[in-house]
């Protein structure tokens, strides 16, 4: 065999496309590709299926929560309401039903628990409630498993594979939003101006909080409005004094000053 550099590279040039074919394999195996593969489904059944000038499909919506950020892939938009879109990419045996807290995935004899699908995206629709100030009967939940999994319990009607949650969607028939209305919930969610009102939520909350502390002969926390504690200085020149701490200690870590005196 001759390997000067001249048999290398007719040898690349004869199996190149073998390189992007192992990158192509080793990408079908990560997390976002799975991810990815549940949006594009998504994206083209919708585009195909739906009436454009009746449903609106939004995608990547990132919602304020109490604790963060909440990321719904897809949402939606129609007359007939408004229809959150979680997709799972999986495989197996999938065991579930509407009230159960943990769902079981089935491989072989490999048995793997799993949240709810309906109860995570039960929150979603409860941050969206509240963002878009629209009644909870406006929502419908919508779970669509993507990989090659096969539910071997009943589900409900609105957990589905690709092919049958379009059906689901058509099924809802009454107009439950104006035409005005529609746009305004598009207009709101693809501009993020519910920034806004949640932003006022927290504010609300921690009003009533503190209205609850008050009467509760307590001292509020003016970070966050739940009581305080009266605590003593462990440590240091202060050890024996006093300050005030959130009772909520270690989620917020609000105090005031030390104190001299008890008071
Ligand atoms: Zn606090």
């Amino acid at each position: 065999m001759n390997l000067t550099p001249g048999f290398f590279i007719s040898i690349i040039l004869e199996y190149w496309y073998f390189i992007p074919v192992i990158v192509l394999i080793l990408f079908f195996r990560t997390p976002f590709f799975k991810g990815f593969i549940g949006e594009v489904i998504i994206n083209i059944t919708t585009a195909l299926f739906l009436d454009k000038n009746r449903y609106h499909l939004i995608k990547n919506v990132t919602l304020p929560t109490e604790d963060g950020t909440t990321q719904i892939d897809h949402i939606i938009v129609s007359e007939y309401g408004i229809f959150v879109v979680e997709t799972k990419n999986m495989k197996g045996w999938i065991f579930g039903s509407e009230k159960q807290k943990m769902w079981t995935q089935s491989i072989f004899k490999h048995k793997i628990k799993f949240q709810n699908p309906l109860h995570q995206n039960y929150k979603h629709i409860k941050t969206l409630e509240r963002v878009l100030n629209i009644g909870q009967d406006k929502f419908f939940s919508v779970i669509v498993f993507v990989g090659d999994a096969t539910f071997k319990t009943q589900m409900p009607s609105n957990v589905n594979y690709p092919r049958g949650y379009l059906d689901y969607i058509k099924s809802k028939k009454d107009v439950l939003l104006l035409k005005e209305e529609v746009k305004e919930v598009i207009q709101k969610i693809e501009m993020g101006r519910f920034e806004k009102t949640y932003k006022t939520h927290r504010e609300h909350v921690r009003h009533v909080k503190t209205i609850i502390a008050k009467k509760q002969n307590e001292k509020a926390c003016p970070k966050c409005g739940n009581g305080m504690i009266l605590k003593t200085v462990k440590k240091g020149v202060n050890t024996g004094k006093f300050f005030w701490g959130c009772s909520r200690f270690p989620k917020c870590r609000e105090t005031t000053n030390i104190l001299t005196e008890k008071p």
